[in-house]
């Protein structure tokens, strides 16, 4: 027996960002607890950081943290 298992979303749409901030080696945004990137004002949430959890909620949740977190640095002296 044989087929074929096509598989999708496995590969971050990150190259965009590359050189900007840092990347793992699958390519994955290196983010923070509070989804900070590691360069001042630039935030990463979802499936394209290296967060482990490949979810929609949890991509939603992580937007809330890096939306809050902006907010934090745009309100900074
Ligand atoms: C086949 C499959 C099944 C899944 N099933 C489930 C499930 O049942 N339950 C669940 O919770 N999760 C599921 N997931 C995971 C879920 O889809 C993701 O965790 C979630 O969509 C991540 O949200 P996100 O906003 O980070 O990324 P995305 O939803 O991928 O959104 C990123 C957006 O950015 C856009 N984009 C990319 N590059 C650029 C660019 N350079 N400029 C402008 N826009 C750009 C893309 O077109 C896309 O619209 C599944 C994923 C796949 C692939």
């Amino acid at each position: 027996m044989q087929g074929v298992f096509v598989e999708i979303g496995s590969v971050p749409s990150s190259s965009f960002a590359r050189g900007l901030v840092r990347t793992n080696g699958q390519g994955e945004i290196a983010v923070n607890c509070r989804n900070e990137t590691g360069r001042p004002g630039i935030f990463a949430t979802g499936d394209v950081t290296d967060s482990p959890a490949k979810q929609i909620i949890a991509a939603a949740g992580d937007g809330c943290k890096a939306a809050l977190s902006a907010y934090e640095y745009l309100i900074a002296d």
